[in-house]
C-alpha cells in the first residue's frame, strides 16, 4: 500500500523549520567549557540533599506523579521576590515559559517581535507554532530603537536583557518607556539578571501586560534540573495555566528548586565571584589586547578578537574559535547576524578556567594568522 510520507503528512510548515542550536555538550574530560553559560559553580550543597529526601525510601516517591502546580517552589518564588504565589508560574526551564507565551500570544494573524540580535529561540518557538515574527534590528551602538518598537503592532514583544548573545542590560527607565508606549505583552527574559545592576521586577506592580521570566540554569547553577518561571499578573498566569502540561516540572526538580531559593547567601558569594571575575576579565585581559567588548551585565561577555596582525572580523572569529576548540576550549559563535559574526561568546568560568582560556588565546595570538 502507498500512501504519503510522514514528511507529506506533517503541518506544510514543519518540514522548512530550523530547530535550536544549543551549544555543544562534549563527552569526556578535559574540556573547558565555556559555551552555554552554565554556572562555574555547584549549586548549595541542600540541593542534593532536598533530591535525595524527594526520591523516598528507595525511590519509592517516584511513582507518584508531581505537583501539578508546583505549589512549594510556586511559595518559594513568591517569597523570593516578595510577590503572591498567584504572580509565578513554574516552568520545565524559562525556554518551556517562553513557548507558553507564545502559545497564548502568538499566531498567524498576531506577531511576536523580539530584537536582533537576542535570544534566537524566540523565532524557533514562533515557527513551530505557524506564528508571525517581527525582528526589530539593533545596530552597534546596542541601543533599544524605541519608535520602532512603539510602531509595533506585534501581540507580543521579547526583550532580553541583560541581553544574549552581548550581555548588554537595559535601564528599567528604557522597560517603563516601552510599557508607555508599546501596546501588547511585554515579555522581559532576565535569565541573566542576577548578573545585572537593574531589572524589571518593581514594574510589574501596575503593569498587567508585563512578564518577566527568570530561570534556575545560570544564577543558581541547576540548569541540569530545568526550572524557570514567570512573574506576572494573575491573569496573564492564568493563561499559562491554561496551555501548560499540567505535570510540567517534575518532583526532583520542584524539590531542588525550593532548596537552592532557600539558601540565598550561598548565592550571593556565587553570583559575587562570577561578576568579578567577568569584570576582571574584561579590565585586565581582552581590553588590554585592544578587543572590542560589550559592557557585560551576565555571566559571560561577548568580545570582538583581533589577531596577530591586528584584524578583526568574521572570519577571525571563527579561526579563534576552532583554535580554542582544538585545544578543548568551548566559547560560542553566533555568524547568522552580522551585528555578532565577528564576536564570540565566552561564559565566565572558575578562575581555572579563565587561566586556560588566556593561554589558549596568547597561543593563538602567537601562532601563525589562520593556524
Ligand atoms: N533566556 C535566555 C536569554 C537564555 O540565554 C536562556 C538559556 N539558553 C534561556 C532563556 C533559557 O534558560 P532555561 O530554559 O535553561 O531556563
Amino acid at each position: 500500500m502507498t500512501g504519503k510520507t510522514p514528511g507529506q503528512l506533517a503541518l506544510a510548515h514543519v518540514p522548512g523549520l530550523h530547530a535550536y542550536t544549543p551549544g555543544l555538550q562534549p563527552k569526556g574530560p578535559g574540556w573547558v567549557k565555556l559555551n552555554t553559560n552554565e554556572c562555574p559553580y555547584p549549586p548549595s550543597p541542600r540541593v542534593a540533599q532536598a533530591v535525595i529526601a524527594a526520591l523516598g525510601d528507595g525511590g519509592e516517591d517516584l511513582r507518584l506523579y508531581p505537583d501539578p502546580s508546583s505549589s512549594a517552589l510556586r511559595e518559594a518564588v513568591a517569597r523570593t521576590h516578595g510577590v503572591a504565589a498567584a504572580n509565578v508560574c513554574i516552568g520545565n526551564g524559562s525556554d518551556d515559559i517562553l513557548n507558553l507565551l507564545v502559545g497564548c500570544f502568538c499566531g498567524e494573524s498576531a506577531a511576536a517581535a523580539f530584537m536582533l540580535p537576542s535570544y534566537s529561540l524566540y523565532p524557533v518557538l514562533v515557527g513551530i507554532r505557524g506564528g508571525a515574527a517581527s525582528p526589530i534590528p539593533l545596530d552597534r551602538g546596542m541601543l533599544l530603537p524605541f519608535e520602532q518598537i512603539a510602531a509595533s503592532d506585534a501581540r507580543i514583544l521579547f526583550l532580553t536583557s541583560p541581553n544574549a548573545p552581548t550581555g548588554v542590560g537595559f535601564p528599567t527607565s528604557d522597560i517603563a518607556r516601552i510599557l508607555e508606549t508599546f501596546r501588547g505583552i511585554v515579555v522581559v527574559d532576565e535569565a541573566y539578571a542576577p548578573f545585572a545592576r537593574e531589572n524589571a521586577l518593581d514594574l510589574l506592580a501596575g503593569h498587567p501586560r508585563l512578564v518577566v521570566t527568570r530561570t534556575l540554569s545560570k544564577a543558581y547553577a541547576l540548569a541540569g534540573i530545568r526550572v524557570g518561571y514567570a512573574l506576572a499578573d494573575p491573569e496573564v498566569i492564568g493563561l499559562l495555566d491554561r496551555v501548560r502540561d499540567s505535570y510540567n516540572v517534575s518532583r526532583l526538580s520542584q524539590a531542588a528548586a525550593v532548596a537552592a531559593l532557600g539558601d540565598p547567601d550561598y548565592y550571593v558569594g556565587i553570583i559575587d565571584k562570577i561578576k568579578s571575575t567577568r569584570d576582571y576579565y574584561i579590565d585586565s585581559w581582552v581590553s588590554k589586547r585592544g578587543w572590542f567588548t560589550f559592557p557585560s551585565e551576565a555571566n559571560f561577555i561577548c568580545t570582538e578578537p583581533r589577531d596577530s596582525r591586528g584584524l578583526a572580523g568574521p572570519a577571525v572569529a571563527r579561526a579563534a574559535l576552532d583554535f580554542l576548540f582544538t585545544r578543548k576550549v568551548l566559547v560560542r559563535h553566533f555568524p547568522s547576524d552580522a551585528l555578532t559574526a565577528s564576536f564570540l561568546r565566552i561564559s565566565v568560568g572558575s578562575d581555572d578556567d579563565m587561566l586556560v582560556l588566556e593561554d589558549t588565546l596568547d597561543a593563538w595570538l602567537k601562532a601563525p594568522p589562520n593556524a
